[in-house]
């Protein structure tokens, strides 16, 4: 390869230089994971670290040179995994510092005796090991499940690893095989896959941190704040996708909720009162009506539950029974003690899938029949 050896060492330290710093510049636009992001930013900044000393080790005495090189590198890949530890929630660092304070006591030990061969391969092996923990870390990590740049990070990290296991472990047996010669190939092999990590590793950091950001938007704007239900872009997101893979001859059904005389109440025991009620009505209504069902709120003081696999009879029952036991917590000593009650209209699905905007419309249609008939009580619409 045609490449110099100081020319490389130079471009790694400034690429690190620059994702250190755009990766603190990131910290900004994302006060959630500020820490995450200022460890991997340090991280950075300590392979740069590294780097320099590494340039000039031959500057220190014996083989200090070459063991403050690997140790700072070391310490940078462990606060690269620590970053990612903490991405689950606080991480313990008792762990690494052992591990560091065992690795300088190895070069303290052995180190300076076999300077070449420590420098050569051994130094390699740490480095394997943290950045493979790194990948196994991001693998099993609950807050990037299902980031689509996860895989990419994961295979940056495990790549980098496995790169630095074949070098402690096949380039000596090379070196011994075709001599000594071989060594400034791996050196500059191995600095030229230094540019790549040190340009991937922040760069998929950066791309999960922004992902998952952009994840936590999209469920802001399908959940209603007061009350945590799926608010109406949530319902007919996943209400047409709970109808579509409805099987053809399973039941399905679809209640929608109007509280009466809301506005009432309100005006009676004030607006934080009435939120209060929201609140409640929400909850009685989620728990009423089990997991399988999506209950939410569609605006104001309405709701609507989809009840998957369940007929107009069994349907019925789940909505008295939620209007009775909200009218029940209402009035109740311990919750708002208000008299509250809910008007409730049933639409079932017919055989054919239908769409999820006639279903609504329908049990609406009985709903304001309900309204008309005196409210506190359930319509059923007529089958479609
Ligand atoms: P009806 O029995 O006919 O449904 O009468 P209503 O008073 O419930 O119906 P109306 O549509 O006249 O009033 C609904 C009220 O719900 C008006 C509005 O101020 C109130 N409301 C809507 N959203 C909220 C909210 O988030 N919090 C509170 N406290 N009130 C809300
Ligand atoms: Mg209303
Ligand atoms: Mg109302």
């Amino acid at each position: 390869m045609q490449i110099d050896l100081a020319t490389l060492w130079y471009l790694t330290i400034g690429t690190l230089l620059v994702s250190a710093a755009l990766t603190l510049w990131e910290r900004q636009a994302h006060p959630r994971r500020a820490r995450e992001l200022g460890i991997w930013a340090g991280a950075c900044a300590v392979f740069a670290l590294g780097c320099v000393v590494a340039m000039n080790r031959g500057l220190f005495p014996g083989a200090v040179g070459a063991a403050l090189t690997n140790l700072l590198m070391v310490l940078g890949y462990l606060m690269v995994l620590h970053g990612a530890a903490s991405l689950d929630g606080p991480a313990r660092v008792r762990g690494s510092a052992a591990a560091l304070a065992a690795l300088a006591l190895l070069w303290a030990l052995a180190g300076w005796r076999f300077e070449a061969a420590f420098w050569n391969h051994v130094a390699a092996l740490p480095i394997a090991l943290t950045c493979g923990l790194t990948a196994w870390t991001l693998l099993r990590s609950r807050s990037v499940r299902g980031l689509r740049s996860r895989p990419v990070a994961v295979a940056v990290s495990a790549g980098h690893g496995l790169f630095y296991l074949l070098r402690g472990l096949v380039a000596p047996l090379l070196v011994e095989r075709y001599g000594p010669g071989l060594l400034p190939v791996f050196a500059k092999v191995t600095m030229y896959e230094a540019v790549l990590y040190s340009v991937a590793m922040p760069m998929t950091f950066l791309a999960l941190v922004r992902e998952e950001a952009q994840a936590q938007l999209l469920a802001a704007a399908r959940t209603d704040f007061l009350t945590g239900l799926a608010n109406r872009q949530g319902f007919f997101e996943r209400g047409t996708r709970m109808l579509a893979e409805r099987e053809p001859d399973r039941p399905f059904a679809l209640l929608a909720f109007d509280l009466d005389h809301f506005k009432s109440i309100n005006d009676r025991y004030g607006h934080a009162a009435g939120d209060a009620v929201l609140a409640l009505f929400a909850r009685v209504a989620r728990e009423a009506a089990g997991p399988d069902a999506l209950v939410v709120r569609l605006g104001g003081e309405e709701f609507a539950a989809l009840l998957p696999g369940q007929g107009a009879r069994a349907a019925r029952q789940v909505g008295e029974d939620i209007a009775r036991l909200f009218a029940e917590a209402a009035a109740h000593r311990d919750g708002p003690g208000i008299r509250a009650t809910v008007s409730v209209g049933l639409a079932e699905a017919g055989p054919d899938r239908g769409d999820l905007s006639g279903l609504l419309s329908a049990a609406d249609r009985a709903l304001y029949r309900a309204k008309a008939a005196g409210r506190n009580r359930l319509e059923v619409a007529a089958a479609a």
